[in-house]
């Protein structure tokens, strides 16, 4: 399967929309959730419903919020921080994950990388969501390997390699795409985000992926 750099400014601008919407929807969701709630004695001979009205909810809720990392860029600062420190938190953070889904992560660092320029918490959330996704995609377990090296001297390349489903090569051009999911309870906005996120930080990702896995490649710039 060929090498697929996501394009677009296209998806920026559908992304900042987005943002823009989820900021209008959230509050009148939040009083009808509220609303609801207060319902619940009176719904009791109707509790299906309000379980399906509950879910549908909570559906909305999630991918609002999903959305709204997209809309505080404003807030965002920038400070020298050590990549792997990062990537080794994150990995803590999905311990529990993995383990339950019989996944190894083996790590392979470059020693003595040079600090990167970087707003720690969108780095992990993008780190989050590409080990969620290779996660989701093992469903019988296996390996994830991280390979962490100074790329050339202008920069640091970060690579996540599974060993799941893959994606097959008609939509891997789809991947990125706002809602684009395979799957059932997804939102399809992880990989749009993660994509966002590597931009505002003037860094590249790359997507390859066959039958024996995917692999992902972020280049960040060092300063
Ligand atoms: P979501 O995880 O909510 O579906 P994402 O934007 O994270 O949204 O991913 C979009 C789609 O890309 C997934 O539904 C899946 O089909 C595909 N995908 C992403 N990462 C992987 C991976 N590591 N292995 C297989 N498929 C993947
Ligand atoms: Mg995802």
């Amino acid at each position: 399967t060929k090498d697929l750099i996501i394009n677009s400014e296209k998806l920026k601008i559908a992304g900042q929309l987005a943002a823009g919407i989820a900021h209008e929807v959230r509050n009148p969701l939040t009083a009808i959730k509220g609303f609801f709630q207060m319902m619940e004695k009176d719904l009791k001979e109707n509790q299906m419903y309000f379980d399906v009205i509950t879910s549908e909810i909570n559906r909305i809720e999630t991918i609002l919020n999903e959305l709204l990392v997209l809309a505080r860029p404003q807030e965002v600062k920038y400070d020298l921080k050590n990549i792997d420190t990062i990537v080794n938190h994150v990995i803590t953070l999905l311990k529990t994950q993995t383990n339950l889904n019989s996944i190894e992560i083996v790590k392979n660092i470059e020693p003595n990388l040079p600090p990167i320029k970087c707003n720690e918490n969108q780095l992990k959330q993008v780190f989050i969501n590409f080990l969620q996704n290779a996660v989701e995609s093992m469903s019988t377990g296996g390996r994830i390997s991280i390979y962490i090296r100074n790329q050339d001297s202008d920069s640091i390349c970060i690579q996540i390699i599974d060993q799941g489903s893959g994606i097959p090569a008609h939509l891997l051009n789809r991947i990125g795409e706002p809602f684009f999911t395979t799957k059932e309870h997804g939102t399809g906005l992880g990989i749009m985000i993660c994509k966002n996120i590597i931009e505002e930080h003037r860094g590249k990702l790359s997507i390859e992926s066959s039958p024996e896995g995917t692999q992902i490649e972020i280049s960040l710039p060092i300063v």
